[in-house]
């Protein structure tokens, strides 16, 4: 196992109003005031991130860096994941790199075929694990002793985890990085969006389902978007309907009673890329670590999943030309 750098060197949690250990004003804040770091964080050194610049360095030769985020989980943003990067990596012109950021539930290693693989380290930085030519991945999965082991980390400690996974993961040159996030708006996003800002990120794209529980979250993560200066791309409606892979029937699950994707695209002003329907070959393919696009390649799903793929790729190419 890699031993995984001692980012977190607080004795206690930070309290809710903390201005962040590495700031200008740790250990002086109102809030720093009778918290039990306040003399660690007197004494960490403080100003611009030493990190950034390597962050920079490392990722200079990623072309594209994307996020995929959802409002609320259980509306497929991982399996979405997954399936984009296969998509991508079918164009052999292509290098891919999906990192994932869900350190508390990292599934894409599963999804890609590569759960039982553990990372190696050269000099030059942490390998990522091919599951084809052209498609590398990154997860935590991988650093766990066990598949079952849970992450029980909070603050400091993830964030320097996603530290290092940007700095000195060893990409080489890559066409798209593809970053899976967890649900809702935390710690990890926060993290990413600070530490990518001046390498760039070309945007973010936002999953959810039809039913309005799941709209009402997506606009908090647009939102958030917004005040982290990360351009949304676009919205993709999953599980958008139901398609028998028996008799083609179509019919619909999650009801869309507020209009759906479409409707709240338009009302905040982001692209609509598109609705992908049930399939539950898809959940099959995910759980065997197999491409649906290439084992159903004619589904209305998978034609669906290009379409978004090609409007993705058309709004990120078209905005670097
Ligand atoms: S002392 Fe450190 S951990 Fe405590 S509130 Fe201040 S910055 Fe946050």
């Amino acid at each position: 196992m890699i031993a995984i750098e001692k980012a977190n060197k607080l004795s206690a949690p930070e309290p809710e109003h903390c201005p962040g250990p590495e700031s200008n004003s740790a250990g002086k804040a109102d809030a720093c005031q009778g918290c039990a770091n306040k003399d660690i964080c007197s004494s960490l050194p403080h100003g611009p991130d030493p990190d950034i610049p390597l962050i920079n360095e490392r990722l200079s030769t990623v072309k594209h860096k994307l996020l995929v985020l959802s409002g609320k989980g259980g509306v497929g943003k991982s399996t979405f994941t997954s399936m984009l990067s296969w998509a991508l990596a079918a164009d052999e012109e292509l290098e891919i790199g999906a990192m994932d950021l869900d350190i508390c539930g990292p599934s894409l290693p599963k999804m890609l075929g590569c759960e039982k693989e553990s990372v190696h380290e050269s000099n030059s930085g942490w390998s990522p694990v091919y599951v084809a030519d052209n498609l590398g991945m990154m997860s935590i999965q991988f650093m766990l002793p066990d598949q079952d082991s849970a992450v029980i980390w909070r603050g400091q400690k993830k964030t320097g985890l996603i530290k290092q996974f940007l700095k000195d993961v060893d990409w080489g040159n890559l066409d798209y990085l593809i970053i899976d996030t967890p649900p809702g708006t935390t710690d990890e996003h926060l993290s990413v969006s600070t530490f990518l800002k001046d390498s760039g990120i070309d945007g973010a794209l936002v999953v959810t389902t039809p039913q309005e529980v799941a709209l009402l979250d997506v606009r908090k993560e647009v939102d958030f978007c917004r005040k982290a200066g990360i351009k949304v791309l676009g919205l993709v409606e999953n599980m958008s309907g139901f398609v028998c892979p028996n008799c083609g029937g179509k019919s619909r699950i999650f009801k869309p009673t507020t209009g759906g994707g479409k409707k709240l695209a338009q009302d905040l002003g982001i692209k609509f890329f598109g609705s992908v329907p049930l399939d539950p070959r898809i959940g099959k393919s995910c759980d065997s670590g197999q491409s649906f696009l290439d084992l159903y390649p004619d589904s209305p799903a998978s034609e669906a999943i290009l379409d978004v793929v090609d409007s993705l790729r058309d709004e990120i190419e078209g905005a670097a030309e």
